[in-house]
């Protein structure tokens, strides 16, 4: 198919499960490449401390999840939203709440079966072709042998970054491919590491009348516990939840919803650790009326609140026929609260309608801004170009989990200059010469006007 498409000259968009949040499936003409079709779980193989699992890419999320717990294990890493496929999940190198210890995506895939834009395909491992020096020559499948320049750029100092491809000391081209938004590579199965499940998992919904108290609370939680997750859900997200029936306490304006798992060897020291929690909690002025979860189906209540706040907000603007403005920006460790405090300032001033919730043990804090109704789009647009600035400024990343897609693509300049830009697209070019492969996504289509502008 891609070998026919490419001969007709067409652009092809790899579409995976939809859940994507800036437009990176939207086709800019050609073909759209589905994926959901390619849905076998094809092997599970036990190594020391967990296993390997290959997937075909369009399994989803859910159902690796699902067959990792029955077989006692944990697939890590951990967005939020579950109806996405694997191959999106590389695509955008996905991440979520318990990325504080697992990382993203990237660190859990051992190998992965492509296919390039001219239809070529074959399996590249991890540590088959590291990427050291200035460039490396290797042959691409079916012979094809090409000049890859090694990506050296400097990613901001964040935890999370997924602006543009990746570059990091000691990399190798499984880490280029993973991340690449389908502009490099489609997707079509993977072998990815899995763990030992743990014997249990703390966690609680923890209540602060104050936002700068629940921040705190993040940075002692990160330095003196060992936490899995540590997820703010702000004031606005905190009365969202409220509209839906859930009985937040009253003076509750900011809540963190942890998690720590226990592994069995462990087990025996499990009250140590929730008393540390508990301790922590205390000394933080964490409201008496907070929640812990007593079963793996509290937690799971605590998770599902989590996930209902963006997934509310994005019902709420669909009825209203607009969409949502949000934040995916990280800063370097401990400035999220400054962040998120300027964030506020810049919206309050304007009186726009959002919601803050999100990663904080990332300092990857999202807003959510929620336009009235589409003439008020131009001035948030203007309003979120700064907000990514003030990111960029801190040091911090212009995209840390979403990706860039259509929607964001002219936020990859003021992370990168024009260099780098230049040099990632040169790689790109590598890959693909006449840019067919996700047309528009990362990079602006010309025909898509002024690059300058958010789109
Ligand atoms: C409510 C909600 C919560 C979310 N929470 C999180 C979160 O916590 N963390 C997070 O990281 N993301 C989150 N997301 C965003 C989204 O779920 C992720 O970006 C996800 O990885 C997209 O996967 P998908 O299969 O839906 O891909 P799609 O939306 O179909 O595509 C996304 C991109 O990947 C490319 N692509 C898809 N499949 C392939 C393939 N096989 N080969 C090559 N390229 C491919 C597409 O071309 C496109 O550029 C959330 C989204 C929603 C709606």
């Amino acid at each position: 198919m891609l070998a026919a498409w490419n001969a007709r000259e067409l652009p092809v968009t790899v579409s995976g499960g939809g859940t994507g949040v800036v437009g990176g499936r939207v086709p800019r003409g050609g073909a759209v490449l589905a994926t959901d079709r390619l849905n076998r779980v094809l092997d599970l193989r036990p190594v020391e401390g967990g296993a390997l699992l290959r997937v075909q890419a369009g399994v989803s999320l859910a159902e690796v999840q699902r067959v990792a717990a029955e077989a006692g294990l944990l697939y890590p890493p951990d967005p939020t939203e579950t109806g996405c496929l694997i191959g999106g999940n590389l695509a955008t190198n996905a991440s979520g709440a318990r990325s504080l210890r697992f990382g993203s995506t990237r660190r859990w895939v051992e190998a992965v079966r492509v296919a390039l834009v001219d239809g070529s395909s074959g399996w590249v491992r991890r540590g088959d072709l590291p990427l050291v020096g200035a460039s490396v020559v290797c042959d691409l499948f079916e012979g094809r042998q090409i000049a890859l320049p090694v990506p050296r750029w400097r990613l901001p100092a964040t935890t999370k970054c997924t602006a543009g491809y990746h570059s990091s000391e000691g990399m190798d081209l499984v880490d280029l491919l993973v991340g690449s938004e389908g502009t490099l590579c489609v997707f079509l199965e993977a072998e990815l590491r899995v763990l030992a499940a743990p014997a249990e998992i703390l966690s609680g919904l923890l209540f602060f009348e104050q936002e700068a108290r629940a921040f705190d609370f993040v940075g002692a939680a990160r330095r003196a516990l060992q936490p899995w997750a540590l997820e703010l859900i702000g004031a606005e997200a905190l009365a969202l939840l409220r509209e839906q029936g859930t009985a937040i306490p009253a003076g509750a304006r900011a809540a963190i919803f942890f998690e720590q798992g226990i592994a069995a060897a462990e087990a025996d020291r499990r009250d140590d650790h929730w008393e540390a929690w508990l301790a922590l909690a205390e000394r933080s002025g964490a409201a008496t009326e907070s929640w812990l979860a007593d079963s793996a189906a509290d937690d799971r209540r605590f998770r599902d609140l989590r996930h209902a706040i963006p997934a509310t907000i994005n019902e709420t603007l669909s009825r209203r026929g607009v969409r949502k403005v949000s934040t995916d920006t990280a800063v370097p460790r401990g400035r999220a609260p400054e962040l998120i405090r300027r964030y506020r300032r810049r919206l309050d001033e304007q009186g726009f309608e959002y919601v803050v919730f999100g990663h904080a043990g990332d300092d990857h804090v999202h807003v959510n801004i929620l336009p009235r109704d589409a003439e008020q789009m131009p001035r948030i647009e203007s309003v979120y170009r700064e907000m990514v600035e003030i990111a960029a400024e801190m040091g911090g990343a212009v995209a840390a989990e979403h990706g860039l897609g259509k929607v964001k693509n002219w936020a990859l300049p003021i992370q990168y200059g024009p260099q780098v830009i230049e040099r990632m697209e040169h790689l790109r070019r590598v890959f693909d010469p006449a840019l067919r492969l996700g047309r528009g996504t990362l990079f602006p289509d010309p025909a898509d006007g002024d690059p300058a502008e958010p789109s």
